[in-house]
């Protein structure tokens, strides 16, 4: 299995208040659909289930997900089946709608629709033995990709060239891409995350990964949760791109990018701090996220 991408280069974006300069690791570039962290975490995870010869990846996700997109596309490019379970039983007569769910099934992903209950049962062995009677021996990746394989994947993230910089950041779902970061980075180099939802889990979710404590949450740009924005961010997401050529995911990279300028402008970072922001991807979203956008009447993201 060749698992070789597209080369990651960092863009330098400027420099600001205070001599603070910022830039941007473009693992969006990775791949179109298998994008950013979504592709390194599932790097490790594919080459394991091939080694145990499972053809078959069954895992977790909401109806916007990057990761079902990542593991339908994966699947399809790597020559594995792929099963998502996906929560919202609803979504089921929506997927010509949905372009997350509908590029996924492109890809030969086949979906198994839950309600909301039963997706909260998807930690449960009973739950999982149920889906190995349905679906025969699979190959288990959990929702959002993070487990110890991925996190090695995201260790990958960083390279020798990064080792300069003083802050590394990015945006944290689960927690597995920061953890990698962390375990990467030197002792001189200060981690932060961005979290994309509400929720003081993560601390202790990144701390069974993480094998150093140069890190923090930066809990003050959710934009109130999971999946939430405003005609601020989308402002802030549209000027950007017209700026530095740069397009940035509202879920994730949009807040990441929103809580990095906003904390220049406060006097956050000490003079001359050299800032590396990770773009771990997530653009499929965008298309989702201007359907609500437009039911709405609000700005679209460009
Ligand atoms: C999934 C995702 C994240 C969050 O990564 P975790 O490892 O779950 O913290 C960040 N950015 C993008 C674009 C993502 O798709």
């Amino acid at each position: 299995m060749n698992l070789s991408f597209n080369s990651v280069e960092n863009q330098f974006v400027g420099s600001f208040l205070g001599g603070i300069s910022v830039t941007i690791k473009r693992e969006d570039r990775i791949h179109p659909m298998i994008s950013g962290n979504k592709y390194r975490k599932l790097k490790y995870n594919l080459l394991e289930a091939r080694e145990m010869g499972c053809s078959k990846l069954l895992t977790f996700g909401g109806a916007f997900s990057n990761h079902i997109a990542a593991v339908a596309a994966a699947g399809n490019e790597f020559g594995f089946e792929t099963i998502g379970i996906i929560r919202g039983e609803e979504l089921e007569s929506k997927i010509p709608d949905n372009p997350t769910l509908s590029y996924s099934a492109s890809q030969g992903i086949t979906f198994k629709f839950v309600t909301r209950s039963q997706y909260r049962l998807k930690g449960e062995a009973h739950f999982i033995n149920n889906l190995r009677e349905e679906f025969g021996s699979f190959y288990l990746i959990p929702e959002g990709g993070t487990n110890n394989l991925a996190v090695q994947g995201c260790e990958e993230i960083l390279a020798q060239v990064d080792q300069e910089m003083n802050y590394i950041c990015c945006a944290v779902g689960t927690g597995g891409t920061i953890s990698g970061l962390i375990n990467a980075s030197n002792k001189d180099q200060m981690v932060l995350g961005f979290p994309a939802l509400k929720g003081d889990f993560l601390s202790e979710d990144i701390r069974k990964f993480a094998t150093q404590d140069q890190w923090k949450l930066i809990t003050d740009y959710h934009f109130g949760g999971y999946g939430k924005i405003n005609q601020e961010l989308i402002g802030f997401i549209n000027e950007f791109k017209m700026k530095y050529q740069i397009r940035l995911d509202p879920i994730y990279t949009g807040k990441m990018m929103f809580g990095i300028f906003d904390l220049i402008k406060k006097g956050f970072f000490p003079k001359g701090s050299q800032i590396l922001a990770i773009h771990t991807g997530g653009l499929q979203g965008i298309e989702g996220m201007n359907q609500k956008l437009k039911q709405k009447n609000l700005p679209l993201i460009k």
